[in-house]
Formats: C-alpha cells, structure tokens, sequence
C-alpha cells in the first residue's frame, strides 16, 4: 500500500539490534528528540513511510530487505532501507554535508572545505533518496524532506512524481546570500529548493535569507513582505527579524515559506522533572555540591562556542576571587566520534582550557569545572537540568536550542537563570532569558556573573515568562504549523 505521507530523513527511525542471533528494531528510548516527533505524524495519516539509509557493503546486494513494515507505539508504518556504502555515506554526509554545507550554514566560511568535496557522489545519493521516496508515495501524498544533506531530494522528486506535495524542513539556520552563495553548487541546491511546495524554517530571520538568496540567484517573484507575530521580536536579539515574504514564485510554482520553530514536549519533559526519581536525583546532585552549578551542555562542534565558554568561566575566576569556591561548571561536551582533525581540535582545546582552569583555581576541595564528553541519558539530563542555579547556553551560531528549551520546560519550580546566546535560534522566543553575545567577553562575562547573582523573584519571572511561551510553541504547535503546510494552508508566523 502507498503511503499519504513518505518521511525523507537520512537517519533510520529506531535503534537496530541483535538478540539472540536476530536483528530486532527498537523504538527509541526516551520520545524526547526529533525522531519521535516526526513518527508521531503518522499517527495522523492513513499509511506512513520512512526513508533513510543502511550501510551496505554491497548496494546491489545488501543483505537486508530494502522496505520493512514497522508496528510499534507510533502506529504501521514502512521503513525504505537505502544500501549506501561506507564510502558513499562517508562523501554525502562527513565530507559534503560537514565539511562544506554546516560551516557554511552556520556562517564560518573559514572552516569551509571545498576541496573533499565529490559532488557526484552528492547527487547519486540524493537521487537514490528521491527514487525511494518516490516508490512509496500515494498520488499526491505528501513528502516531507529533512535537512542539507538531503537538498537536491526535491528536484529529482519533482521529475519523478510532478503530483507529489514537496515540503522541506531546515533544522539548521540558513544564511544570507554573502554567505551561501559561497558554495559553487548554489543553483543547484536553490532549484532543487524552489521545485517544493513548502520551505520551513525554524525562524523568521532563515526565512527571510532564504528569499534573500532566491532573489540574488534567480528571477523569482517575491511575495510582500508581512509582519512577524511580536511574539518572536525582541528587538535587543540579533536574530529577531521584523518581516519576510511569505512566497516567492519561481517557474511557474509558488513556493510558500513558512517560518516556525520546532519546540519541545513540555507536558512528557515537565513531568519526567516532576517524578520522585527525579527530584531524588537532583537532591543528590545538590547534596553533593556545596556550590551554586552552572550547567552548560552540547556537542563538540565549532559552532556552540565551548571553548569561547570556557575563557569566560576563566576570566569571572579571575576578576571575581569572591567566586571562587561558591560556583561549579558542569561543561558537557559530547563528542562528536566522527574522525574529523576539525572536532578532534576542538575536543583538544576544550580539554585543555578545562585542564588549566582546574589547575590554576582548583583546591583539594573545590573542582571549578567537571567536563563530561559522553551522552548524558535524557532523564539524568532532567535532573541535572532541575538541580541547576544557571544553565549557561552560549553558541556562535545554532538553529534552535532545545537545551534551552528543555531546561525551561523543566522548572515548574520556576527557579534557575538562563543565559541565552543571542545566536541561537531560541533567542527569538525566550527573550526572558538573560541574552549574551558570545562574540564578546564583556556581555559573556556580565551575563553569567549577572545570571548567579539573580534574586529569586527575577528568577521566578523570567522563568514564568520563558515557560509561557515554550509552552504556546512546543512541539504541537510546531506540528500544527506543518500540517498546515502539508494541506496548503498558510503558517502562523
Ligand atoms: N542531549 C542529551 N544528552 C546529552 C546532551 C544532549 O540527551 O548529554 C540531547 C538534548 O536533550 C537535546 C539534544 O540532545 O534534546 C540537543 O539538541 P539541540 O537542539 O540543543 O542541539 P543539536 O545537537 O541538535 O545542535
């Protein structure tokens, strides 16, 4: 049977294992994270599909069936398998993907690495994306394309099946024409792009970039520019934009764009926060501190600022001597595991600075930083989240943040402080939080000394504040706004 509504994601959608000698699939741990929530919208629909990728060593011979029928709490859903090679995953996704498009994207044209890059190679796995997403689609069903890496699926689709109902979701930022045109295979992308009937965004600012390419590229026709709901204009955060066209049209299509930002599940995280386990755990966290702590947590990349982090924690110990001893950094970095000299570097100075801050600070007493580089499980997460004076949320650049957001979604108690870089897509919704520059050591500097020197009713404000509106834009309404989308209806924003 054909599917209403075919899931493009390179990832597959559970965790495969073996027991006792056979594979079995595993629905994922925890429902937080973005793959449960596309799952969800099956659930909605009639028949769903997925498309993602598997390694082989052989595609023409793979050793697994290409398309397995999953039934699990999400409902019935089929699983498309693409055979991809080793060599193929590691130039699409490692190479292309990271190397060229997520500095780009992420506005660092210096780590931006054209030479890897096999564009060929870039083609052949989003065509065999589209082909199989193409064999699953029921006349005019929808297809609903995740992320960069899968940015030439739309165009080939388009030739595949003109009836289909193309939308595409960037989970990152989208930079301005400066910087995207950079990359020498931007018509290509911006075609494939332009051949949907939908492009989200998680903010207004991407959206508007978005159009803003389109215009410096193409032809196109651009729809008037609207108004931002004010519920996402702060005007002290960089990233708040005040309007951006809603469409622009380009050979013969319209093509909406839709800003809307992916939120979480407050009422699941509020309520793993609220157990007895929970706060259990976060009493012992606190038992064992005998210090106000800070947590700060993502992964080791370049664009969340870690090391940027680590100097200020560094400089407040030194301009600060009244600090010393009363405050604890819990720094989790989780490393990326990708062999790549970019994030081995980073992983490196992290590792470092953290090094010297505890040799230069630290007393047989007091740790000033505790640096964890492995995962931590989403419901210890929660309680470190609840046990938490500060969570310490400073990237350069990064589409959302749901950090942020989860750790918001946590205090019911409505205590704790956050501050939020003005870079991170969150900003443009959590203006209570207390909003740094993290290009500069003066705003870093004051906002996490202003941050652990905050009253209690201040706390309890801005967090009143932040939990309103992670709860108006959690991840219901974000899967309302697609739905929207998927049907023609126009978004919220
Ligand atoms: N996360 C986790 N354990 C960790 C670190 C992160 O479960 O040790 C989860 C976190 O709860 C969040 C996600 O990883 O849901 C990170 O999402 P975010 O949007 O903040 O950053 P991304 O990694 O997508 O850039």
């Amino acid at each position: 049977m054909a599917s209403d509504l075919v899931i493009v994601y390179h990832r597959q959608p559970y965790e495969e294992v073996e027991e006792d000698g056979k594979i079995v699939f595993k629905e994922n741990k925890s429902p937080n994270g973005i793959v449960p929530t596309l799952k969800s919208f099956f659930g909605r629909v009639d028949k769903g599909a997925w498309v993602a990728w598997k390694h082989a060593d052989d595609p023409s011979d793979p050793g697994f069936e290409r398309v397995v029928e999953i039934e699990d709490s999400y409902g019935k859903y089929s699983v498309s398998r693409l055979p991809l090679t080793e060599d193929q995953v590691s130039s699409f996704y490692h190479v292309t993907s990271k190397e060229a498009f997520w500095p780009i994207l992420h506005s660092f044209k210096e780590k931006y690495n054209y030479d890897p890059v096999d564009w060929p190679t870039f083609r052949e796995v989003n065509w065999a994306f589209a082909e199989a997403a193409a064999a699953e689609a029921a006349d005019k069903a929808v297809v609903w394309v995740h992320d960069y890496n899968l940015w030439l699926v739309p165009k080939y689709l388009r030739q595949l099946r003109p009836d289909v109902r193309i939308s595409f979701f960037h989970h990152t930022p989208f930079p301005s024409a400066d910087m995207f045109n950079v990359l020498p295979w931007r018509r290509e992308i911006m075609e494939s792009l332009l051949s949907c009937n939908v492009v989200g965004f998680h903010i207004p600012r991407y959206a508007a970039n978005f159009v803003g390419v389109a215009e410096s590229l193409f032809d196109v026709q651009t729809g008037a520019r609207e108004e931002v709901d004010p519920d996402f204009i702060k005007e002290y955060v960089a990233l708040s934009e005040r309007r951006y066209a809603r469409h622009v049209s380009y050979d013969g299509r319209k093509v909406q764009v839709l800003a809307s930002p992916v939120g979480v599940d407050v009422d699941y995280i509020e309520s793993r926060a609220q157990s007895e386990e929970t706060i259990e755990r976060a009493r012992e966290i606190r038992a064992d501190l005998d210090a106000k702590l800070i947590l700060s947590v993502g992964r080791t990349d370049y664009t969340k600022g870690g090391t940027d982090q680590l100097l200020s924690f560094e400089r407040v110990l030194e301009e600060y001597p009244d600090l010393r001893g009363k405050i604890r950094l819990m720094h989790v970095s989780v490393s990326a595991n990708r062999n790549m000299t970019v994030y081995a570097d980073i992983q490196n100075d992290i590792e470092q600075i953290v090094g010297r801050i505890n040799g230069r600070f630290g007393t047989l007493e007091w740790t000033p930083v505790t640096l964890m580089s492995r995962a931590i499980p989403f419901d210890d997460l929660v309680a470190y989240y609840r046990a938490a004076d500060v969570a310490w949320i400073t990237p350069l650049a990064d589409g959302m943040n749901l950090v942020a957001k989860e750790f918001a979604a946590c205090r019911s108690d409505n205590r704790g402080a956050l501050v939020l870089s003005e870079f991170a897509g969150a900003s443009v919704e959590m203006g209570s939080a207390i909003v740094a520059n993290p290009f500069s050591h003066r705003s870093m500097d004051r906002a996490i000394v202003q941050a652990l020197k905050m009253p209690e009713d201040e706390q309890e404000d801005r967090m009143r504040n932040m939990r309103e509106t992670i709860k108006k834009y959690d991840i219901r309404a974000w899967a309302e706004d697609q739905m929207k989308g998927f049907t023609g209806e126009e978004g919220p924003l």
